[in-house]
């Protein structure tokens, strides 16, 4: 058995492991008290054996089912009601109002997140094991218990509330984002609330409510068109072909990775079902190892759960070539069968302009390369 140190800090709840796409699973509230006593040892002796974390708390887990609270629409609908009813100022005061009343508003959204959470959670686990019968038989879903239905090795999963698109969210609020200091302390507000009520959600209901950090696809480039068609392409704010993944820095902010990590490292925390942090390099940090080693690292000092560097990974089907191929066609060889391999998300994409939505697509295209600023 493999013994590895970690810092106290790290247990019991933080350790988790991730689906490629940044899903997480947070402590699990249905965890058998056999293993919350081995978690009491873990702590008193600050060790912990690799295959009991994985045995107990990692493997057999899933993210059940999500829902994803699309921020921007939520905060111009109340702006319009303030705009209509309440006399809108734009002033300190005026944006303070108006964050107060987005904050009432969202806290009633995330309710609703959480009873159709609830409501798919109990359609699930009204299925028969037969539904999946290899999967219950063979343990991928630990905890099954024949006697007790699905619901005994569901209820260890994770129902996770979402969100989308805090950055144009904040545009809209207070006319600026989470760049900058202001900003921040709006979004941190924002992100208590979802974590505060998913803690609360999780203890009333014994059922593993989380705040996620979502992928959104396809959510993206949907929920923006269905927000242009009503309120317009405004400017920061719907002027893109999609919306800014959850609590990212927008894609186009020419900072840093260390600045990056900065400002992302302040929120993730928030987050118990799952959250991303990456960074764009070109390839030439393949040359530079060194440089590599101290993003790496400055990330793992800022306490980022799941950290990502994405460096373009083109390949030339004719020639073999690899790099990136910025123009359409290999600077080897002149062919045009390009594939270009990119993690768009969480997971690397085989061709990401057949595999994505034109405003998943379009976000891509708009990633400026962070090390433009090292
Ligand atoms: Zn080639």
């Amino acid at each position: 058995m493999k013994k590895i140190r970690i810092k106290q800090a790290q247990i019991p709840v933080e350790l988790f492991s991730t689906m490629g796409c940044r899903t997480q699973n947070g402590a699990d509230i249905n965890a058998a008290n056999s293993y919350q006593m081995n978690i009491q040892s873990v702590i008193e002796t600050g060790h912990l054996y690799d295959n009991y974390v994985s045995a107990a708390q990692k493997d057999g887990r899933g993210n059940i089912c999500p829902v994803t609270i699309i921020l921007p629409t939520i905060a111009m609908r109340c702006l319009k009601t303030f705009d209509k009813g309440n006399g809108y100022k734009d002033t300190k005061e005026g944006k303070r109002d108006l964050a107060d009343y987005f904050l009432r508003t969202l806290n009633n959204k995330i309710h609703d997140a959480k009873d159709m959470l609830i409501e798919r959670f109990e359609y699930i686990c009204s299925q028969d094991a037969s539904s999946a019968k290899f999967m219950y038989e063979n343990g991928l879903m630990a905890g099954y218990v024949p006697e007790e239905g699905i619901r005994s090795a569901l209820k260890h999963g994770t129902l996770a509330i979402g969100q989308i698109g805090l950055a144009e969210t904040l545009q809209i609020l207070i006319g600026c984002d989470h760049t900058t200091e202001e900003g921040m302390e709006l979004a941190k507000q924002i992100e208590q609330l979802f974590k505060d009520r998913c803690a609360e959600f999780k203890e009333e209901y014994k059922l593993n409510f989380g705040v996620y950090m979502t992928p959104a696809e396809n959510l993206c480039y949907t929920s923006m068109q269905k927000f242009q068609a009503k309120y317009g392409k405004i400017p920061n704010i719907s002027d893109r072909e999609y919306f800014t993944n959850s609590m990212h820095v927008p894609v186009w902010k020419e900072v840093s990775p260390f600045e990056k990590i900065d400002i992302e490292s302040q929120l993730t925390g928030y987050s118990s079902a799952g959250c991303i942090t990456y960074i764009e390099l070109d390839g030439a940090v393949l040359q530079n190892l060194e440089a590599l080693q101290t993003i790496v690292n400055y990330a793992m000092d800022k306490d980022i759960p799941y950290f990502a560097i994405n460096i373009p990974n083109d390949l030339c089907l004719d020639c073999g070539y690899t790099g990136l191929i910025g123009e359409d066609k290999c600077p080897m060889c002149g062919g045009q069968d390009i594939q270009r391999l990119r993690r768009v998300t969480g997971y690397l994409t085989g061709d990401y302009k057949t595999a994505f939505n034109p405003g998943k697509q379009a976000e891509v295209l708009d990633r400026v390369k962070h090390t433009m600023k090292i």
